[in-house]
């Protein structure tokens, strides 16, 4: 395979495994430069084990693989993204999931963060609205080993009914509001973290909790860009 522009690289795991570690510092980097906003300086290191485990180039389109690692989202086909390493990373950190814990994910994309979820926790689910992005990212996640991951092709505000509640949600689309089935399918303790704000332009992420006593609790962490949460038919 010929070298991309620039320094040249191999693909051996070992470098790709180099490639990792250097994105990991660049998060830890913006985790930090952030912290005053975010109140997380310092992401988990559950959350970071993780990230070094995830071979995020097998989620890129193979033009872009010498750029998976960079800190920037890229275009995965059908107009959508795969998320910034970072925001990635703030996401599943906020969510703060354990390995008992009942996860789901609106916007699967490419699996990315669903397989960064399946890293952490032993009951991950996730939805998606364009069915070939959804059919790709569950045959990846079975090629990868993600077996226990449960996809659907639908629209993700209705959230995942049979499947609730969740401990955590996350949603990678922003949405103009906080879709109400999502918060109803919030558990006690339970943590969404959802983009709010007009497509593509200024979105907050945002970290709901609701707590023992059923309130919800908003805080507002970082502006964000997302593509849109888009309306459409309920599960196929
Ligand atoms: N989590 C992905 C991010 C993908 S971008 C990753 O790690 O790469 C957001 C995704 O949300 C897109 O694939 C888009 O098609 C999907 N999406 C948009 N509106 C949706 C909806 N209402 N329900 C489910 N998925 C939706």
């Amino acid at each position: 395979m010929s070298a991309s522009s620039g320094e040249p690289r191999t693909h051996s795991p070992q470098a790709r495994a180099a490639e990792r570690a250097e994105m990991i510092r660049q998060i830890e980097l913006e985790a930090r430069a952030t912290g005053g906003l975010t109140g997380r300086p310092e992401l988990s290191p559950r959350v970071l084990a993780a990230l070094a485990r995830v071979p995020r180039h097998e989620f890129v389109p193979e033009e872009l693989k010498s750029r998976a690692y960079d800190d920037g989202p890229l275009p995965i086909g059908h107009g959508q993204t795969i998320s910034q390493p970072f925001v990635v990373a703030l996401m599943t950190d906020l969510a703060a999931v354990s390995e008992t814990s009942r996860v789901l994910e609106i916007g699967t994309g490419c699996g990315y963060q669903t397989a960064l979820l399946a890293e952490l926790a032993h009951h991950v689910f996730t939805i998606e609205i364009v069915p070939e992005l959804a059919a790709q990212a569950h045959q990846r996640l079975l090629r990868l080993g993600y077996t226990r991951v449960k996809t659907r092709v639908g629209d993700g505000h209705l959230g995942w009914p049979e499947e609730a509640p969740f401990d955590a949600i996350l949603v990678t689309a922003a949405a103009s509001v906080v879709p109400p089935a999502l918060l109803a399918q919030l558990k006690p303790r339970g943590r969404l973290v959802i983009p709010v704000g007009r497509p593509f332009s200024s979105q907050d992420l945002v970290l709901i909790e609701r707590d023992t006593s059923g309130a919800l609790h908003e805080q507002v962490v970082l502006p964000v860009a997302f593509v849109p949460l888009v309306h459409g038919q309920g599960p196929a």
